[in-house]
């Protein structure tokens, strides 16, 4: 028998997550934005075909690789793609030609390479605004030459249609830092024609942040690009996934592969970080650091056992993790354990304990760990 580990990955989970984040932007604007599904990271850690089943109603998939864009093409996704950082070299257009993959543009390297390009299709693509991240982008002075720059290549057969696009840097935790960017953004791109895209996850679940893009580009074609929210976690720090109405698209479960006693007096693990003061039941569960789970987690992370709700003891190892049986007396060996998901802690309360986000975890798992991809059934039910 292989270890107990298992990633299940429903993808019922993520359409209904994308029809959540559909339904609260169809209630916060009088034209509902299209959503680009952000699927970056293999879709967050869950896979790219349990991506493409879950999002299949989405109407645009956004990502960072090119190899990742072709595959979701040879896989049977029509609809539009947008690599959000653009290409890297020459050679690159040829394949964004080839399979209809849409582009950003955030420097004048890429400017100077499409000018200099002969490709036989024109590609789509978005100028992107550094409006404060000061990450990717044309800064605010910059913005317009650079857009008329990218209208000459529509002339010239290189460019189809041109966007505008830039990204928050605190849309979860600053809202007034935000609203600024966002004025930056309206003041660059005003009477810019062309579709507009601003909103990650934090952005799109806030009220009055996809509503005021509408306002100010209206008539113009408006995407949002949620990623972490349409995998069920959420990109606030205190305000839950669940909260939302999201369901957790990715359950990391294992089993007990010991069940014994820690004496009086004695630590468990590593380094020694754990010492019960009573002689306390352990269970010691198959996951550790070279299964993606957090290092970093601290005694007390949360951990469920046989549907009980208990603590993590001591430091993780490489290939196991110590667990708190005192609420659990019922455990024994082979009793199921849920580290995040379905029937145990969110990923985002996991994260808490470590001093990370869930997008790390969800990300973090490693290949070695097998998964269970649950399909949809017709009815929207996982079979
Ligand atoms: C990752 C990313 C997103 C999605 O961010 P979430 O916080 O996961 O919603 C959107 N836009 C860009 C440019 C990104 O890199």
């Amino acid at each position: 028998m292989p270890r107990p580990i298992l990633a299940t990955i429903d993808t019922e989970a993520l359409s209904h997550n994308l029809r959540i984040v559909a339904g609260r932007l169809a209630r916060d604007t009088v034209d509902s934005p299209r959503i680009w599904a952000v699927i970056k990271a293999r879709g967050y850690g869950h896979g790219l075909s349990a991506a493409l089943q879950g999002f299949s109603q989405a109407d645009g998939l956004a990502m960072l690789d090119l190899d990742e864009a072709v595959h979701c093409r040879e896989s049977g996704w029509s609809g539009p793609i947008l690599l959000l950082e653009g290409f890297f070299e020459t050679s690159d257009l040829e394949v964004l030609n080839r399979y209809r993959i849409a582009t950003t543009l955030h420097c004048n390297e890429q400017m100077a390479m499409l000018e200099a390009c002969r490709i036989p299709h024109a590609l789509d693509a978005y100028v992107k605004l550094d409006s404060g991240m000061h990450r990717l982008g044309f800064l605010p002075d910059e913005f317009r030459v650079t857009f008329r720059r990218a209208q000459a290549l529509r002339s010239a057969g290189i460019l189809n249609s041109v966007g505008k696009m830039t990204h928050f840097a605190r849309a979860d935790d600053d809202p007034a830092f935000t609203r600024e960017q966002l004025a930056r953004f309206q003041a660059a791109t005003q009477e810019l024609p062309g579709p507009v895209s601003v909103c990650n996850s934090a952005a799109t679940l806030t009220p009055g942040f996809a509503a005021s893009v509408s306002d100010c580009h209206a008539g113009q074609t408006q995407w949002v690009r949620p990623g972490i929210c349409l995998y069920g976690a959420s990109p606030f720090a205190g305000q839950s996934a669940d909260s939302f109405g999201l369901h957790p698209a990715m359950t990391l479960s294992s089993q007990l592969i010991s069940a014994h006693v820690l004496p009086t007096g004695e630590a468990i693990g590593y380094g020694q970080t754990f010492r019960a003061d009573h002689a306390m039941r352990v269970g010691i569960v198959a996951c550790g650091y070279a299964d993606g789970y957090p290092r970093h987690a601290v005694t007390g992370t949360p951990v469920t056992v046989a549907g009980v709700r208990t603590q993590l003891l001591g430091r993780v190892s490489m290939d196991m993790l110590a667990v708190d049986l005192g609420p659990v007396p019922q455990a024994h060996v082979g009793s199921p354990v849920v580290l995040w998901g379905v029937g145990g802690p969110s990923v985002d309360e996991v994260a808490l304990s470590c001093g990370t986000i869930g997008y790390e975890l969800l990300t973090a798992i490693t290949p070695r760990v097998p998964r269970s991809v649950l399909q949809a059934s017709p009815s929207g039910n996982p079979l």
